[in-house]
């Protein structure tokens, strides 16, 4: 697909300069040089900028590493890597601080839509969900804002030796974890999803999850098993969801996607059948939608069906789908 790399957090062109990462002395340099900048993150949101003109935030928000927030925290840092021109990106996560009157309920929602604006930091700055802010960042900044969740999850998640049970500590300025009982080393994860745009003739097959928003539909997704192919993956999950039968699959695009810690894998596949029998403990619903009926979802006019969300890889595949770019 000649636009793959055109998805939201692709094309970043982070040089992730892993061979800093075990260089203490030079990573020391980075952190004290005059570009170095660090991305504050809490509870697995980045710091945003928020422009003042509709409201919502554009660009991260970031800050210098001699920030006391920063500065307090070098030692855990997360080092990202290299902006293009030089400029050394780090991460700190801050999640340990507790905003006054916080809206636990709105942090779980499906769309959290709420800020949180540190007392220590520039009123402009917020601290905003990823998922809201992602079609409003430069792919640099996407890229930087999906490794920094990704890990800051991972570590969060693996706090403990997988071989033995004891408590692990970072290293290699944030990209590896390592034992100290047993020295076991431990890596980030990715998980492997694909996720499908299943068609027949002029249409594609389309899914719900319980919880989702009315009216709003998507590609079927699903994780890749141990011991399998993209491709059976993607003919086991729609079986397994729709009973829809698939033939040949092919590879379009991918998408760190990290919520918490995935990579899509978006393939198209030609359905051998069309008879659709849910699976109701995986999905809600499934139909099949014509590209007429698209192009009306997409241009907002559909009386049921709502676009999936910009900015994720079904929507893109969706929207290459329509425009008949998916060459
Ligand atoms: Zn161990």
């Amino acid at each position: 697909m000649k636009h793959a790399e055109q998805v939201t957090f692709g094309r970043g062109g982070l040089e992730r300069a892993a061979h800093l990462r075990t260089d203490s002395a030079a990573l020391e340099t980075a952190w004290n040089s005059p570009e170095a900048q660090v991305l504050l993150m809490w509870r697995g949101k980045p710091l945003t900028l928020r422009i003042a003109e509709d409201g919502l935030p554009c660009g991260l928000g970031w800050t210098a590493p001699a920030h006391p927030l920063a500065a307090s925290r070098q030692d855990a840092a997360i080092f990202l890597g290299l902006a293009p021109g030089g400029a050394p990106c780090f991460a700190c996560d801050i999640s340990d601080w507790q905003p006054q009157d916080l809206d636990s309920g709105a942090l779980s929602g499906f769309a959290d839509a709420s800020e949180q604006q540190h007392p220590d930091l520039a009123a402009s700055h917020v601290f905003a969900e990823l998922r809201r802010v992602m079609t409003r960042l430069t792919p640099l900044e996407a890229e930087l804002a999906a490794t920094a969740k990704a890990l800051l999850a991972w570590h969060r998640s693996h706090r403990f030796c997988a071989a033995c049970g004891a408590p692990s500590s970072m290293a290699q300025a944030g990209w590896q974890r390592i034992c100290p009982a047993c020295k076991t080393p431990h890596f980030p994860r990715t998980d492997p999803v694909v996720i499908m745009l299943i068609t027949h003739g002029d249409a594609v097959l389309m899914g719900r999850s319980p919880g989702w928003p009315e009216g709003m539909y998507s590609l079927l997704a699903g994780f890749v098993e141990p011991g399998e192919t993209l491709e059976a993956a993607v003919r086991r999950e729609t079986f397994e969801e729709t009973g829809v039968q698939v033939g040949p699959v092919s590879y379009l695009s991918s998408q760190p996607w990290a919520f918490p810690m995935s990579l899509m894998f978006g393939c198209a596949g030609e359905a051998l059948s069309t008879k659709i029998t849910i699976d109701p403990g995986e999905i809600e619903d499934a139909l099949w939608v014509s590209r007429q009926d698209m192009m009306t979802v997409f241009a907002g006019d559909h009386p049921v069906l709502k676009p999936s969300r910009e900015g994720a890889i079904a929507h893109f595949l969706l929207k290459n789908w329509l425009a008949d770019t998916l060459d």
